[in-house]
């Protein structure tokens, strides 16, 4: 089964949204695998966006990511990465939908809350970066009404 990478970032942690973006993972119906609030360092931060690293706005991401605890996940279920992109919305919360998180609670791009890995490749990397013991392995009793 599919897995992917969500991070809640500072500004989600200090704006008390944790209980409502895990809310809505939940209900929709993907299973919690992995889950830790952590504050990572500088050179975890540039690790994590590396592909970035060429952006003008990369070391005001590192200094965004590294400005106090996030949340960090690991969500499974079927296409969890393009569907969790989706309930998160698009990068720039201005043309994000509302309904979606960014949409709802975000205004700024440099502010938006909540990161989703945009691949499975991607998905995998990062959580294998974040969560080097690996997922926690269990079973959902839910999944027979969630899945046909
Ligand atoms: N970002 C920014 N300015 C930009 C583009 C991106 O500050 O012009 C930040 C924003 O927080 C975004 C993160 O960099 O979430 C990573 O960028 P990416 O293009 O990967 O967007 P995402 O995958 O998070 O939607
Ligand atoms: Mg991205």
């Amino acid at each position: 089964m599919e897995q992917t990478f969500i991070m809640i970032k500072p500004d989600g942690v200090q704006r008390g949204l944790v209980g409502e973006i895990i809310c809505r993972f939940e209900k929709k119906g993907f299973t919690l695998k992995g889950l830790k609030l952590i504050t990572v360092d500088r050179p975890f931060a540039e690790k994590h966006y590396q592909d970035l690293s060429a952006k003008p706005f990369f070391s005001s991401l590192v200094d965004y990511i590294i400005s106090g605890p996030v949340v960090a996940m690991i969500w499974e279920g079927k296409n969890v990465v393009l569907t969790g992109r989706k309930i998160i919305g698009a990068t720039n919360p201005a043309a994000s939908e509302p309904g979606t998180i960014r949409g709802d609670y975000a205004i700024d791009i440099g502010r938006n809350v909540i990161h989703g890995s945009d691949s499975v490749e991607s998905a995998n990397k990062e959580a294998a970066l974040w969560f080097p013991d690996g997922p926690v392995n269990w079973q959902s009793s839910l999944h027979s009404w969630i899945y046909e």
